[in-house]
């Protein structure tokens, strides 16, 4: 029961950090964004291409913050109907050029028929963006990754990601949803945990098959809308 609550206190600290993080780097960044406004408003700027690339990479930023701060309070959730497929075919591409370049081939297996779920498809989303950044920080170049959605058992879908990087010991699989808890010398540790919270916000359940030298494999169950 300590363990418990030391647990949920080191989770609101978390989040709590996150929230702060969070507001202090959108300051910094709306400066820069007007900066980069200004360097396009120029005649015949011969930066517009790299202005462009700027401002794509300042609204990946905001939306990861946004993300960040949705999980911070959990009232501001939008819950709505959405197709797994979609959300995965979204996140998807934003990793190909990724992936390409780390020669990491992707497999997709996923159904044809319409698997729709209940809840804040961007904190999905998110989770996605969790797992698959792990899987491709596990393999680092030359490998593959496998993205599968799947009926499971009553009522409940599974969306799986698999890898065949580093995989992880026993000992790291118990600490993983553990708050800052990190083995990468830039990691947070705040990935997996985040991913848990969410996934429970939407009464589900993380599953984790690692074997060291082999690869990985993380399932994320979420209960299916049934068919009215
Ligand atoms: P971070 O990625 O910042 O280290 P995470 O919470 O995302 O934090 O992950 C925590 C730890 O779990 C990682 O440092 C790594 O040791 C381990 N881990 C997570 N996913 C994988 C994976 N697919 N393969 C190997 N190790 C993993
Ligand atoms: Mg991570």
């Amino acid at each position: 029961a300590e363990q418990m609550r030391i647990q949920s206190e080191k989770l609101k600290v978390a989040g709590e950090i996150a929230a702060g993080v969070a507001h202090e780097i959108r300051n910094p960044l709306t400066v820069i964004s007007g900066f980069v406004q200004m360097m396009n408003n120029e005649q015949n700027s011969p930066y517009t291409y790299y202005t462009n690339l700027i401002n794509a990479e300042i609204d990946r930023i905001n939306l990861i913050i946004s993300e960040f701060l949705v999980l911070s309070k959990p009232h501001s959730k939008q819950v709505r109907d959405f197709d797994v497929k979609h959300v995965v075919s979204d996140i998807l591409l934003l990793f190909k050029p990724e992936l390409q370049m780390k020669n990491i081939c992707l497999l997709e297996d996923i159904p044809a028929n319409n698997i729709v779920l209940r809840g804040d498809s961007n904190q999905i989303k998110q989770v996605l963006i969790n797992l698959i950044k792990n899987a491709i920080e596990a393999i680092e170049t030359d490998g593959t990754i496998r993205i599968s959605i799947k009926e499971a058992e009553e009522g409940y879908c599974a969306i799986r990601v698999a890898d065949n990087g580093q995989g992880m010991s026993e000992e790291v699989i118990q600490h993983i949803f553990e708050p800052f808890y990190t083995t990468k010398d830039a990691g947070t540790g705040l990935g997996m945990m985040i991913s848990e919270k969410i996934i429970q916000e939407h009464k589900g359940w993380i599953e984790i098959n690692s074997i060291v030298g082999e690869g990985t494999e993380i399932s994320i169950f979420l209960e299916m809308l049934s068919e009215s």
